[in-house]
C-alpha cells in the first residue's frame, strides 16, 4: 500500500511550541524528512524506529536540491514500505517553506497528503517581544514578507501587490463589501481567492473562487478566512520536468546508498 506523506510544521524550535497533531504524527512516523532549523528535542520525540534525514538547505552545506527533496518524498510513498512519511518543516510550512513546490511533486505523482500547520516564527517572535501583531490602535494588517527571493527582486517590488497573498480575519458576514474594498485596493474582480470555513476542524469547508464570484457567495459559515491572491489558484501541479531525471549523482548520499541500494535517486 502506498504510503502518506503528511507535511508538518514544526513551530519555532521548542518541542512544547508544536502542535498535538504534530507530535501524534511524529510519534507513528516511518521516516521524516527534516529541515535544519528543526531541533533534536522535537525529533526525539519519533520512535526509534523512524529513519530521521536532514534534508536541510544551509549555505556552505552539503545539502539536497528541492528536487532532490521531492524526489525524495514521492520515493518513500511510492517504492518502499513506509506508511507514514513526515516532511518536517520549521514554523508553519505554508510560509517561505516551498511549500509549493513540493505540493505540485506531490499532485503529480499522485501520492496522498496532509498539511498540519505551526506556529509560525512571526506569532513565535511576537510574543517573545510582548508585541501585539495587529494591536487595534496601531495596525489593520499583518504583512508577512521576504528580504530574500529566488527572483532577486528588491524589497520594493516584492512587496506589490500582485505578488502579495491577503490572508483576511473576520471577512463576513458582508463579503460584499469585503470584495468591493480589496477591488478599490487594486485588485482585480478576477483575482483568485479562497474562503476557508473551520480551518483545520472536522467541519472545515473550502471554496476556490474568484474576487468577483465571492462578491455574490451567501451563507458562508464562520468562522471563516479569506486568502486572496494568485497563490490560491495553484490548485493543479505547475508545469516541470520529470523530477526522477532530474536527479543526478549529486545525490549520492551514505544514508540511502546503504538502506535502499535501489533508490532510483542514487544510480
Ligand atoms: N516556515 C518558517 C519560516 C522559514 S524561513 C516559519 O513559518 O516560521 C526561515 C526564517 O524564519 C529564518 O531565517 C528566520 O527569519 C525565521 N525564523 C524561523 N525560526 C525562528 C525563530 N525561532 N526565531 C526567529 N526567527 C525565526
Amino acid at each position: 500500500m502506498a504510503g502518506k506523506v503528511y507535511i508538518v510544521g514544526a513551530g519555532p524550535g521548542a518541542a512544547d511550541l508544536l502542535t498535538l497533531r504534530a507530535a501524534r504524527l511524529l510519534r507513528a512516523a516511518t521516516i521524516v524528512l527534516h529541515d535544519d532549523l528543526v531541533p533534536a528535542e522535537v525529533l526525539e520525540l519519533c520512535p526509534a524506529s523512524a529513519q530521521i534525514v536532514n534534508v536541510g538547505k544551509r549555505c556552505g552545506r552539503h545539502s539536497r536540491s528541492q528536487e532532490q527533496i521531492n524526489a525524495l518524498m514521492v520515493w518513500h510513498a511510492r517504492e518502499t514500505e513506509a506508511q507514514t512519511i513526515v516532511r518536517l518543516k520549521s514554523g508553519d510550512p505554508a510560509v517561505f517553506g516551498r511549500l509549493g513546490e513540493e505540493l505540485d511533486a506531490l499532485r503529480r505523482a499522485g501520492v496522498e497528503f496532509e498539511i498540519v500547520p505551526g506556529v509560525t516564527a512571526a506569532s513565535a517572535a511576537a510574543a517573545s517581544a510582548k508585541i501585539t501583531l495587529t494591536d487595534r490602535r496601531a495596525a489593520s494588517a499583518l504583512v508577512v514578507v521576504t528580504a530574500h527571493n529566488c527572483r532577486n527582486e528588491s524589497l520594493s517590488k516584492t512587496v506589490e501587490l500582485a505578488r502579495s497573498t491577503y490572508a483576511l480575519y473576520m471577512p463576513g458576514p458582508d463579503y460584499s463589501k469585503t470584495v468591493q474594498g480589496l477591488l478599490e485596493a487594486g485588485h482585480e474582480s478576477t483575482t483568485p481567492c479562497a474562503v476557508v470555513s473551520n480551518a483545520g476542524r472536522a467541519d472545515e469547508e473550502v471554496r476556490y473562487l474568484t474576487l468577483g464570484e465571492l462578491a455574490s457567495v451567501k451563507e458562508i459559515p464562520a468562522p471563516a478566512m479569506l486568502i486572496v491572491g494568485e497563490v490560491a489558484a495553484e490548485r493543479s501541479p505547475r508545469k516541470h520536468e520529470d523530477l526522477l531525471s532530474k536527479i543526478s549523482g549529486e545525490a549520492r548520499d551514505p544514508y540511502y546508498h546503504d538502506k535502499f541500494p535501489s533508490h532510483p535517486c542514487l544510480g
